[in-house]
């Protein structure tokens, strides 16, 4: 009902593990085709508040809004075909089937995984996709064969079969060269310019504050500082969080 443009927006979201609160009163918003960071140090609760806005799991408190519709505790394949998709940081590609073939398979979420169901247009959009992520070269190799950096995108890969509109990536610089994050940088910049929205997790900031066109910084849960990357690379508030912690 809200007069706005944000495709998402969390209000007061919470999450509790049994005495541990994982995200804590969380509010934010994200607009359309926006590429929004969302940093924090190892614990703070960016995978489960990643996990609450895709569906994985239901917040224990508060709203979540997609397109001004309340989706709080709507599951994840339902999330999925309004347009909101995620990676995983610890994730398992299918080793027995090949890049192409996983890469497809993430487009039939709820098939049965059978080749009756490995249709031509399917196929085609999973080699657009391959080629767009930078497998192009390695479609029939097995993911267990890839680089790191390829196993990444190949989690980016399968995020895009579901073609959609909102994109939560966690953690995707994880353990990437410069060079390599660069990459991956100019693939998020692409899909925004084909109009989606993004919302990017690191631990840290190397890499991001190039990319972002704004920061939310979270800590314990709770946010902590939210601003363009010039203010946040500056807060003090956010280096006392990565220096104290
Ligand atoms: P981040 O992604 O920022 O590193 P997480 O969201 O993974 O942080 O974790 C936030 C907190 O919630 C941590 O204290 C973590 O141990 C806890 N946590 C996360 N998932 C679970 C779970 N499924 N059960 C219990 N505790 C969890
Ligand atoms: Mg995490």
């Amino acid at each position: 009902e809200a007069q706005t443009t944000d495709i998402l927006r969390l209000e007061d979201v919470t999450k509790q593990f049994g005495n541990v609160t994982a995200v804590d009163n969380l509010s934010f918003s994200v607009s359309e085709r926006e590429i929004l960071g969302f940093i924090g140090p190892n614990g703070a609760g960016k995978s489960t508040t990643f996990d609450c806005v895709s569906g994985t799991m239901a917040p224990t408190d508060g709203e979540i809004y997609y397109r001004g519709e309340n989706v709080t505790g709507v599951p994840q394949h339902a999330l999925v075909e309004k347009g909101i998709a995620r990676t995983y940081q610890t994730f398992r590609p299918l080793n027995d089937r090949t890049v192409l073939e996983n890469i497809a398979l993430s487009q039939m979420p709820n098939s049965l995984f059978s080749f009756a169901d490995f249709r031509a247009d399917t196929e085609q959009r999973a080699r657009e996709i391959c080629e767009q992520v930078g497998l192009g070269d390695v479609v029939d190799q097995t993911p267990d064969e890839l680089p790191h950096a390829g196993m990444l995108r190949l989690e980016i890969g399968r995020a895009l079969g579901t073609d959609p509109d909102l994109l939560l990536v966690d953690e995707p610089f994880a353990g990437l060269t410069s060079d390599e994050i660069d990459r991956t940088a100019d693939l998020f910049t692409s899909l925004r310019e084909g109009g989606m929205t993004l919302v990017v997790i690191d631990h840290n900031m190397h890499g991001l504050l190039d990319l972002v066109d704004r920061v939310i910084v979270i800590s314990f849960g709770e946010k902590i500082a939210e601003g363009t990357p010039a203010e946040i690379r500056d807060d003090p508030t956010v280096q006392e969080a990565y220096l104290g912690g």
